[in-house]
């Protein structure tokens, strides 16, 4: 079994998750969770993720490395951190409105209902710097596009967009300012 395969073995879905929801669509939560607590299973992903950026994101980087890994609200804090350590990268977190301390930089993105807002502090990118951003997954792409946004107003170069599962028929990687590469695409 490949490394993607296996991956997509572990994850499991969860139709009305958070709310049931009339719609002619079949929403399901896809939980990445259960990779979280098999070893085997988290080593392999951040292994692949590894992989993927070594062999191709900071060979076309322009600086030939990775400054900052990017990680989003919330699960993005659960990969951002080790791939930073083991790129020798930076990791900042963008949160919810009001959580960072200090003088933050804001952006606001659609939700299903309403809108809500990302921060950054605002010292947390300089001019110039490469950057990653990492999610669990990508659905319409509105949080990944403001995280874009806080990077870009900093004056960061984001290089990419890294998700586990990219849900492919909403189609958010083309609001995106960088490519998307995600190890699972989901119909
Ligand atoms: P978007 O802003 O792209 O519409 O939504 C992506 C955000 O919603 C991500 O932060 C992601 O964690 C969360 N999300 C939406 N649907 C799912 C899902 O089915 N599974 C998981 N794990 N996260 C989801």
């Amino acid at each position: 079994m490949s490394d993607v395969e296996y991956l997509k073995s572990q994850l499991t879905a969860h139709p009305d998750f958070p709310k049931k929801v009339e719609s002619t669509l079949g929403i399901v939560f896809l939980d990445i969770f259960p990779i979280l607590r098999n070893p085997l299973a988290f080593e392999t992903l951040i292994t692949h993720f590894l992989h993927h950026l070594t062999s191709h994101t900071i060979a076309a980087a322009p600086n030939k490395k990775i400054d900052v890994v990017v990680g989003l609200d919330a699960r993005g804090f659960l990969l951002g951190p080790i791939l930073a350590l083991r790129l020798g990268a930076a990791f900042v977190p963008v949160r919810k409105q009001g959580k960072l301390p200090g003088v933050c930089v804001s952006a606001t993105y659609e939700k299903e209902y309403g809108t809500d807002s990302f921060e950054m502090q605002a010292d947390a990118i300089k001019p110039g710097q490469t950057v990653v951003v990492v999610d669990d997954l990508i659905a319409t792409g509105g949080s990944a596009k403001a995280a874009g946004e806080l990077i870009a107003k900093q004056g960061g170069k984001t290089l990419e967009y890294l998700f586990i599962i990219e849900l492919m028929f909403l189609k958010g990687g083309a609001k995106l300012d960088a490519p998307v590469y995600s190890i699972v695409q989901s119909d």
